[in-house]
């Protein structure tokens, strides 16, 4: 086991690295396991850089407007890591999760955090210095941790639904609804959640029409949130209803779904530019294993508004890990950057710094 480190920050999304890049310029020499480059993390979207690395283009983060990126991207990030990643568009666009996230990990380097491509697969929080155990790279301790391990979208798990994901299908319509290939389009969200309703509902305000594809002959939304979904004249409830398959061609993407409703065992085609799923969110919570307060979603619960503390003194987090509410880049970022100032704070209260 080699030293005891002073903070060490667990995942690799927009959570993760601000933490990093904080506790860096902070002189808290963090280490950051940024995940393992395994199948099973790649089938569950969970391989390192986090959800981002998965879409295109991210046109909500603060700070990237669209333009030509290439020179700014090729003098920022190491060559190394260029050579890995996607080519980098001649023409101006917005940021690309990839991008943006190589951009971000770059950043904490440059500062000084120390990188382990590995998972953490258990942990020891009973008492202080916590005890980390990764999945090959031995056992590390520290006197702080900050989990910002993120979440995944929950996916129907069709083979079409693979096919054309980022092409038209979408777990997130606050980051890819206003795309230029939604707009004025009709669209399909499954799910029958508040979730599903406020991702139909904002939805609407781009396409031409929005079915709401429900297993059911009920919402499971709020009555409030069942009303906001029955009185917007551009969606279309579509109950005892489930996606068949996800159609569409190699040029245009997404151009329709089938749709299986289950009283009549009779489908339909849709054509729609978009399949969007709201069926929920999993956070990667799996190895923390009774040592953190979790909710009933399995997402790790802060103690204190507005503060970053977790169950266990010393330990902090940040990201999706704990939110299953805002669910974006900017968010994730922030609480990254509390999580660190609170455990720099931890660390001087305790007269380890
Ligand atoms: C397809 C898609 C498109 C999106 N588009 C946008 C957008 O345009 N704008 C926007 O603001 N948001 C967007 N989002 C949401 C955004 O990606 C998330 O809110 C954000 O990435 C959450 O950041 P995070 O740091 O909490 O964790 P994540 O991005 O979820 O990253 C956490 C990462 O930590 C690593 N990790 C997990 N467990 C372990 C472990 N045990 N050990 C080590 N490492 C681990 C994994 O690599 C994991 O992926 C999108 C999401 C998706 C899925």
């Amino acid at each position: 086991m080699s030293s005891v480190e002073r903070t060490i920050i667990i995942g690799s999304g927009p959570a993760g690295w601000s933490a990093a890049i904080y506790s860096a310029r902070a002189n808290l020499q963090p280490l950051v396991f940024e995940g393992a480059i395994t199948e099973e993390n790649r089938l569950q979207g969970t391989l390192p850089l986090g959800q981002l690395s998965l879409t295109t283009e991210v046109e909500n983060f603060a700070g990237f407007p669209s333009g030509n990126l290439k020179e700014f991207l090729t003098s920022a990030i190491h060559p190394d890591r260029l050579l890995a990643m996607p080519p980098i568009e001649e023409h101006p666009h917005a940021v690309t999760g990839p991008e943006l996230m190589e951009l971000m990990r770059q950043q904490a380097t440059n500062f000084g955090a120390r990188i382990v491509t590995d998972d953490v697969v258990e942990v020891d929080f009973s008492k202080r210095p916590f005890t980390l155990k990764t999945r090959e790279s031995g056992t590390f301790q520290a006197e702080t941790v900050i989990v910002a391990t993120g979440a995944r979208a929950n996916y129907l798990g069709l083979p079409s639904e693979e096919t054309f994901r980022n092409r038209g299908v979408s777990a997130c319509a606050v980051c890819d609804g206003a795309l230029p290939r939604f707009r004025n389009k009709p669209l399909v969200v499954v799910g029958g959640g508040d979730s599903a309703v406020e991702e139909a509902t904002y939805l609407s305000k781009y396409a031409s029409k929005v079915y709401m594809v429900v297993r059911r002959d009920v919402l499971r939304a709020s009555k409030i949130m069942q009303e906001r979904a029955t009185s917007n004249p551009k969606i279309e409830i579509l109950w005892h209803s489930q996606v068949q398959e996800v159609l569409g061609d190699d040029k245009s993407g997404v151009t329709g779904i089938r749709i299986l409703n289950s009283q009549s065992n009779s489908t339909t085609d849709y054509a729609s530019s978009g399949l969007f799923l709201a069926i929920g969110h999993t956070p990667n919570t799996h190895f923390l294993k009774g040592q953190l307060e979790l909710n009933e979603k399995g997402y790790i619960k802060w103690q204190k508004p507005f503060r970053t503390y977790t169950s266990v003194e010393g330990v902090f987090s940040a990201g999706d890990v704990s939110d299953d509410y805002y669910r974006q880049a900017i968010t994730s970022a922030g609480t990254g950057c509390m999580a660190a100032l609170d455990a720099e704070r931890f660390l001087a209260e305790h007269g380890i710094i």
